[in-house]
């Protein structure tokens, strides 16, 4: 089993908002694919605020965060429009990361 990532954008006509719900595990890697589609939904309407909402994922490093939060830095500076929800605590999924439960090589 792997980390998985899905990803639903949300851009309702009439509500100015776009929201991008994230479900499964963000880590380092995967939090990659997350950018091409903050920036693409940034372009659907330079005014709407957009969200990033994490909080219904099962897994989120804080690492992969912060990378996310330096993406957001980049298209909206100023923290105007583009903002991040993210689980308080942040979940861990029940995949190891790197090695199996129990062995330490
Ligand atoms: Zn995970």
């Amino acid at each position: 089993m792997k980390h998985t990532l899905s990803v639903i954008v949300r851009a309702d006509i009439g509500e100015d908002e776009i929201r991008i719900a994230v479900e499964g595990c963000v880590t380092d890697q995967s939090q990659n694919a997350l950018h091409s589609v903050l920036r693409r939904a940034r372009e659907l309407d330079p005014e709407s605020p957009v969200i990033l909402d994490l909080r219904a994922t099962q897994h989120c490093e804080p690492s992969a965060i912060a990378l996310l939060q330096m993406t957001v830095d980049e298209i909206d500076p100023y923290h105007r429009t583009t903002h991040i929800l993210a689980p308080d605590p942040l979940p861990h999924c029940a995949v190891p990361v790197g090695a199996d439960i129990g062995s330490d090589y």
